[in-house]
């Protein structure tokens, strides 16, 4: 079965092509810049890699240059669009309409629409992206899977907030959970990892966005993000939790609107408002050349991840193992040395020999003697999503 995973973004299209059962990937690309006159298109097969720049106006100019790659005499993979079976979407928000990855009719497309005020940067851009590959893959299965979808098992008094029972029960205001493809994935392959009936898992997801969830026997628990994903961990531009009293006081007392207030919390604050920079690569850069803002903010960044480690492990009643997944944590060993480090208490010990090592696998990089299992493991929601879709067509 081929199925072509579309993660559409407002500014761009991620694609994989991916052959099911076999995992096998058969290309990988993008569009970014989606809207200018110099959008970048890149495209890899196993013998093909090719970059380029095109004017691409929209996302169905974006989906039709795809389309143009995947069909090329040259290097395309496909000989029509027809040889695509199945298009697994990522679709950021499902709220609590979707807990399962779902075959999408009309109502399914107008639920994700309705719930675009939920998240007004992703749903309606992965809306287009399934309405165009509707036009353009005509024969194939079109299918979403839901980012909140995971944290569905979360019980009512972790994702409920203290506000009024009917802003709850009327207005859908709780706290959903995202990078739930992700947490799944890495958590799967944990269980397989230890290989015990029963277990209490804490994974760290650390990219350009960052969460951390509680897993308890393969199921989602608690999660760090909330009714959007600006809550929780420090991200690279996001904020992450903050007391809401400072929303009020910008605005009342320091003159920002609305608009300003959310373009700072979530644009402009996390690593980059505390540093100047949003990659971690510079800040860590910048630290060892003593840069006291960027120690700082590490410091506060891996601060927090510990204080949702303390939480969850509470919750849960036992640790088994912590996972790091993402850009950052799949890469940053000194973020996961500042985290695991002075965490005796909990029986957490990092061995600093492993934690240097690079690999691209899963690896375990806590000590002989650690009760906690430090375990790294590199995320892949496209082919978490190919699963889903082939689990739900097989
Ligand atoms: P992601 O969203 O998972 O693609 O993660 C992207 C982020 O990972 C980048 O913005 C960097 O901050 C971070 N990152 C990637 N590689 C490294 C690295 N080798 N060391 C530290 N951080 C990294």
């Amino acid at each position: 079965m081929n199925i072509l995973i579309i993660n559409s973004g407002s500014s761009s299209i991620k694609y994989q092509l991916i052959e099911m059962p076999s995992t096998k990937v058969i290309c990988v690309g993008s569009i970014e810049r989606i809207g200018s006159s110099d959008a970048i298109s890149t495209y890899r097969t196993d013998t093909n890699k090719v970059e380029k720049i095109y004017e691409i106006a929209s996302h169905k100019k974006g989906l039709e240059k795809i389309t143009s790659l995947l069909l090329d005499v040259n290097i395309g993979v496909l000989n029509s669009t027809d040889d695509i079976d199945a298009i697994g979407h990522r679709v950021v928000h499902g709220g609590s309409n979707f807990t399962k990855t779902t075959l999408i009719n009309d109502e399914v497309k107008n639920k994700i629409k309705f719930l675009s005020s939920l998240a007004p940067l992703h749903n309606p851009a992965n809306l287009e992206g399934i309405l165009m590959a509707e036009e353009i893959f005509d024969s194939a299965k079109q299918i979403a899977v839901f980012d909140t979808a995971f944290h569905g098992t979360v019980p009512v008094k972790a994702k409920k907030y203290a506000i009024p029972n009917e802003l709850y029960n009327e207005k859908g205001i709780q706290a959903y959970g995202f990078h739930g493809t992700s947490h799944k994935y890495v958590s799967e392959k944990a269980n397989a990892y230890l290989q015990k009936k029963s277990t209490n898992l804490i994974s760290v997801h650390l990219g350009n966005g960052c969460s951390i969830t509680a897993i308890k026997d393969g199921k989602s628990i608690d999660h760090s993000m909330g009714f959007t994903p600006a809550n929780g961990l420090i991200m690279g531009t996001r904020s992450g939790d903050i007391d809401h009293s400072v929303i009020f006081y910008l605005v009342n007392t320091l003159g920002y609107n609305l608009n300003e207030v959310n373009e700072l919390l979530n644009k402009k604050s996390g690593m980059l408002g505390l540093t100047g920079f949003n990659d971690l690569r510079d800040i860590e850069r910048e630290a060892t050349k003593g840069n006291t803002n960027c120690i700082l903010a590490l410091e506060m960044n891996a601060y927090r991840i510990k204080k949702f480690i303390g939480s969850y492990t509470a919750a849960m009643n036992g640790l088994d193992a912590i996972i790091f997944t993402a850009g950052i944590g799949e890469n940053s060993s000194f973020m996961r040395q500042l985290v695991c480090k002075d965490m005796e208490y909990f029986n957490i010990h990092l061995d600093d020999s492993k934690n240097d090592l690079r690999a691209s696998n899963l690896r375990e990089i806590n000590t002989k003697d650690s009760a906690v299992k430090i375990l790294v493991i590199p995320t892949n929601e496209e082919l978490e999503i190919a699963n889903q879709v082939y689990e739900l067509l097989a």
